[in-house]
């Protein structure tokens, strides 16, 4: 997929580092993807794989503790790492947002919501306060807020769950992004309003030709929106394939326990199996076990699992996989093929 296109962002051999009183942690300790324009990538993993850092880092966020961030991070070919203050202060809400968790973190509680959308708007778009206002109220019709002239007016806290959710999404569109990163944009809202605030923001990234960077533990909300999936494991990437062939053939046992644990009405009847679930927990980036990161959890793991971390597998244009299992079975296809 994507061939022929050039890539929007390109993460390259990405590390993110904490230097703590406690210790060094390696959050992010050498990742590779791309996102193509337009397209809507699922960053999925486990709580504490990585994946917020990951987005924290391409926007430089991260200030405490200090972090030390590593490799190179593209943006249409401009090295974001390599800027300074200001050149990754224009990219931010100009070329790249980013809509976190829990919007009342990003939103301030004594301004007015119009007023807030205003200023985003005249930050990045030379606007005239009036011409700001009515861009707001716009926004905020376009992000379906009823009665968005008397809404404009009104403070977040008097704005429901899933109306601040909405509210972010139109002020992270407000200065046409090419890219958002959405970090689990609807965890902290009801299943119902989940549902609404996903539509809006697949409706929304198609009249924008917005590219999104999705990152969630659901894979429920990946299979709705995704186009492609990068699977996280303890800072490091162990799989990676479009979405209708991870979950038709997950081929990391890590994405096979992800995928084992969604709930499907019906399962047990119809495979004989329960809902499975991954034994114990994801490692602190503190101390990554030897070997594949994976081994301690994996139900398929081998002697040198313990040993040596697998390479990277590149199963085909489209999919790779890191995993001693697909090495070993890509050695004996190319042996049985020399025969
Ligand atoms: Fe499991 Fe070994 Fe594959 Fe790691 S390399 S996922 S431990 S089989």
């Amino acid at each position: 997929m994507n061939e022929q296109l050039k890539p929007l962002l390109e993460i390259k051999g990405l590390v993110t580092r904490f230097h703590t009183l406690d210790g060094v942690v390696k959050a992010v300790d050498g990742i590779d993807f791309e996102v193509y324009e337009g397209e809507t990538l699922g960053l999925v993993g486990e709580s504490g794989c990585g994946k917020s850092v990951t987005a924290l880092s391409i926007l430089q966020l991260l200030r405490c503790p200090p972090a030390e961030i590593m490799g190179r991070i593209l943006f249409e070919g401009k090295n974001l790492l390599e800027l300074d203050r200001e050149g990754i202060r224009k990219i931010r809400g100009n070329d790249i947002s980013m809509i976190f968790q829990e919007p009342m973190t990003s939103l301030n509680p004594v301004l007015k919501i119009g007023e807030q959308i205003a200023e985003a708007a005249r930050t990045h778009k030379n606007m005239t306060r009036q011409e700001a206002w009515r861009w707001a109220v716009e926004m905020l019709r376009m992000v379906q807020i009823p009665g968005p002239n008397s809404r404009a007016r009104q403070y977040p806290h008097s704005f429901s769950g899933g109306m601040r959710q909405r509210t972010m999404i139109g002020m992270s569109l407000s200065c046409n992004p090419r890219l958002i990163l959405a970090d689990e944009p609807t965890t902290a809202l009801d299943v119902t309003i989940q549902a609404q605030i996903m539509s809006l923001l697949h409706r929304l990234k198609d009249e924008f030709n917005t590219a999104i960077v999705l990152i969630t533990h659901d894979l429920g909300v990946i299979a709705e929106m995704a186009s492609r999936v990068v699977v996280m494991y303890a800072g490091i990437v162990v799989e990676e394939a479009p979405v209708k062939e991870i979950f038709k053939d997950p081929r990391h046992p890590y994405t096979q326990g992800l995928l084992g644990s969604i709930p499907v009405i019906g399962r047990k009847r119809q495979t004989g199996r329960r809902l499975q679930e991954i034994p114990g927990i994801v490692p602190s980036p503190m101390e990554t076990p030897s070997g594949c990161r994976f081994h301690p959890r994996c139900s398929k793991v081998m002697n040198r699992c313990c040993r040596q971390e697998p390479p990277m597998i590149r199963l085909n244009e489209h999919r790779r996989v890191s995993c001693w299992l697909e090495a070993h079975s890509t050695v004996k296809k190319s042996q049985a093929g020399g025969r």
